[in-house]
């Protein structure tokens, strides 16, 4: 995964906003958190708009409308008694005035009755003055809140009161002009125009205000539409900004889980078909499930090709040793496992031998010296299951509790039986405080390993039989003579790079034919088997023992000092001279003649000096038998070799 560098912020930021290393589930809650949250913006913008359209709304159609109503029958009443008090002027009888006088009076009453509910706001009824019919109902709200509408109230008031007084004074000058009691008309004329002037101030007052108010209905009613308009327009804003976001964020989330969903996918089908390079790696581009997911095939591509790897260069190693050294090599390498015994089982099904760490003295053993003559003693090899320490302590009797350690050891089944037994050590302390599911995850794909390689251990060892049995001689399990050919050349080279003697001696046993006659070939073989035994007693650990033929054997004493062979020689000839062979029907004894030559001091050809050692055997031969002889150069009379 590309990380982010530590001060790149920016990179840092996207990662964050798109939440690309949140778990799918987190981020599928904050896109419907997303979406939830775009509605929200929407339905707020909704509700700020219809409470400013509604606010509106009230104002217009709950004050202004039916306030502009009452002021339009103030307009109107005043206007129907400067007409009334015109017909009052021109009348000329008491009737038509007195008429005119009680609709006037009722008409200024109402006109006061508007005012005051205007001032007080509630109900008022509106009458027919001709019919005294109701007209209609009509509520209004107080005027008090508006400041313009508190001037023009007072001002009506101010109005009303002088049009009271002044259509009195007209109207009871009119019965005097009538009743001839008035000194003339002009008075009259005059006192009408000071009605006339009245009433007119009042209702254009009124008008003026209606003006206001129808004014006011005009700004709320384009007010309203604008918010409408703002509204809807934001909203299609918002929508449509939503409807990218999401659109962005929905493209994003399906490519984020949908693409690396899809590069495994791929990788998993090349790998069915076969046709995969197992070190290409998915790109892991998130922290979220799809970036594990991504991680933990990565990590098995890369286990499957270490494991393919391991099995083809274990194949290509050239001996069993390096089979071992490489899966040490590997537990180490690829799994943190450096404390561990790799024992191998023989085919007698008996012995079992450390063969990994190379040269493990029993001391360090952390197993009971016993088990390595009796394999069965080893839990793991005789139950052929993991024996685990770690699961069930002091599992096993043959562990050494005094290490301090815990073990798993593991059988390796070769062949269908126990070939072998890896056992890996964890100290108490430093080891356990790991996680014991980390160690168990460990030992488990150390078995996957031991599981690859136990085809080829099992391939290696057969080899190893087959090449053993080629060069050893069934009957006293020394080399024999095509091992000698086969491996003179290293073991010449090796002495003469550290300038040393090889000593030969050709033994042959002194009138064997008589063993075979007397005794028959059963006990000839087991005399054969007893010679080589007290032979390898008389010589060194380092030094080759051969059958050479028949009764005939060959010793090479390695990195002697010139001149040593005689002894060895002469050692063999009497540990053998002076031991009882058993055989059924009792014992018997016999003796060895030795033709001793020492390479290079004799000779610069290695088969030239085993050539003298053969002629100084037929010397002991022809000179009596049991005894030792040393090659000299008169004895070879032939030609050069
Ligand atoms: P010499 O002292 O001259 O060596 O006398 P010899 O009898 O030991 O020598 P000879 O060469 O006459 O006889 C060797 C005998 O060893 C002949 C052969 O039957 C016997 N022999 C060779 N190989 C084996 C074997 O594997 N088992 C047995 N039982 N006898 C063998
Ligand atoms: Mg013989
Ligand atoms: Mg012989």
């Amino acid at each position: 995964m590309k990380e982010c560098t530590k001060y790149n912020l920016a990179c840092r930021i996207m990662r964050l906003v798109t939440f690309i290393d949140l778990p799918i589930k987190k981020k599928f809650r904050l896109f419907s958190i997303g979406v939830l949250f775009w509605f929200l913006v929407m339905a707020v913008l909704t509700v700020v708009g219809m409470t400013g359209i509604s606010l509106r709304y009230d104002k217009i159609v709950n004050h202004a409308v039916p306030q502009d109503k009452v002021v339009q029958k103030v307009i109107r009443n005043l206007q129907a008694m400067n007409i009334d008090s015109s017909n009052m002027l021109k009348a000329s009888d008491r009737g038509t005035v007195g008429r005119l006088q009680d609709l006037s009076t009722k008409r200024l009453r109402d006109v006061r009755d508007f005012s005051s509910t205007l001032a007080l706001g509630g109900e008022v009824n509106d009458y027919s003055h001709d019919s005294g019919k109701l007209l209609e109902t009509l509520t209004t709200t107080t005027l008090t809140g508006n400041p313009e509408g508190v001037a023009y109230l007072k001002e009506l008031n101010v109005l009303l009161d002088e049009i009271d007084s002044a259509y009195s004074d007209f109207f009871l000058y009119k019965l005097q002009v009538l009743d001839k009691d008035a000194p003339n008309g002009e008075n009259l004329n005059g006192r009408f125009e000071a009605l006339e002037e009245r009433l007119h101030q009042a209702s254009q007052l009124s008008v003026t205000f209606s003006s206001k108010l129808s004014e006011l209905y005009h700004t709320s009613s384009s007010k309203i539409s604008e918010i409408i308009e703002v509204t809807i327009l934001t909203i299609i804003g918002v929508f449509l900004l939503a409807v990218l976001l999401l659109g962005v964020f929905t493209r994003w989330i399906v490519q984020s889980l949908a693409k690396p969903i899809q590069a495994i996918i791929n990788q998993i089908h090349d790998v069915g078909t076969g046709d995969v390079d197992l070190t290409n790696k998915i790109e892991i581009t998130s922290r979220d499930e799809i970036g594990t997911l991504s991680q933990e095939f990565n990590g098995l591509m890369d286990t499957v090709y270490s494991m393919s790897m391991f099995k083809r260069v274990i194949e290509e190693d050239a001996t069993l040793e390096d089979v071992y050294a490489r899966i040490g090599e590997v537990f180490r390498r690829e799994l943190d496992l450096d404390d561990f015994v790799i024992y191998e089982i023989n085919d007698n099904q008996r012995d079992i031998v450390p063969v990994y760490p190379l040269a493990l003295s029993t001391k360090e053993m952390a197993c009971n010296s016993d088990i390595l003559a009796n394999c069965d003693l080893c839990r793991a090899k005789k139950t052929g299951h993991e024996i685990s320490s770690l699961a069930y302590p002091q599992v096993c009797k043959q562990f050494k509790e005094e290490t301090g350690k815990n073990h798993v050891c593991m059988p390796m089944i070769i062949g269908g039986r126990t070939g072998g037994v890896v056992q890996f050590l964890f100290d108490t302390g430093d080891d356990l405080k790991l996680d014991p599911a980390d160690i168990q995850g460990r030992i488990f794909k150390a078995e996957t390993y031991i599981k690859q390689a136990l085809s080829v251990l099992e391939a290696k060892r057969l080899m190893n039989t087959l090449r053993e049995s080629a060069l050893k001689d069934p009957l006293t399990g020394l080399y024999n003579r095509r091992f000698l050919q086969d491996h003179a050349n290293h073991v010449i080279s090796g002495v003469l790079r550290r300038k040393k003697t090889l000593g030969l001696i050709m033994c042959d046993l002194d009138y064997f034919k008589q063993v075979n006659d007397q005794y028959g070939h059963d006990v000839g073989d087991l005399v054969l088997k007893e010679t080589a035994v007290m032979i390898n007693k008389g010589v060194r650990d380092a030094d080759i023992v051969i059958r050479f033929g028949g009764e005939e054997f060959f010793i090479l004493l390695v990195d002697i000092c010139p001149g040593d062979s005689m002894l060895v020689a002469e050692k063999i000839r009497k540990i053998f001279e002076e031991a009882k062979v058993k055989i059924p029907t009792g014992s018997i004894t016999k003796t060895l003649s030795l033709g001793v030559s020492e390479f290079p001091g004799d000779g610069e050809g290695f088969w030239q000096c085993i050539k003298y050692a053969d002629v100084a055997l037929y010397k002991a031969k022809d000179t009596g038998r049991n005894k030792s002889v040393r090659f000299e150069e008169s004895m070879w009379s032939g030609e050069e070799f």
